[in-house]
């Protein structure tokens, strides 16, 4: 499990459930995934309490969907945006370095 800030409000990412998805028939949902295999795949489902956006994750690497790239915070180890330019969990600042 993932600490997860939505990418619309801000808001805690909830870890809703691991889901295995059927390749081929959400082909649609997965098109920009890269190294598809065939038959099933295990995504973790997040969504987000406050505006409903829900984001799915391979179990172990963030997956955004053509979204912002992550970087790790140095202090804490938090996966945060790239476009941060302070850690939302240790206020770590990045412009110091
Ligand atoms: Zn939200
Ligand atoms: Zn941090």
């Amino acid at each position: 499990m993932r600490e997860l800030k939505c990418l619309r409000c801000s808001g805690d990412m909830s870890f809703i459930r691991r889901e295995e998805f059927q390749l081929g028939r959400t082909g649609w949902l997965l098109g920009d995934l890269p190294n598809l295999v065939a038959g099933a795949m295990e995504l973790d489902v997040y969504a987000c309490p406050n505006c409903g956006k829900v984001e799915l994750f391979t179990p172990d690497e963030p997956f955004e969907g053509g979204g912002l790239p992550q970087k790790k915070c140095p202090r804490c180890g938090n996966m945060i945006d790239f476009d941060y330019h302070r850690c939302p969990l240790c206020k770590y600042d990045f412009k110091t370095e």
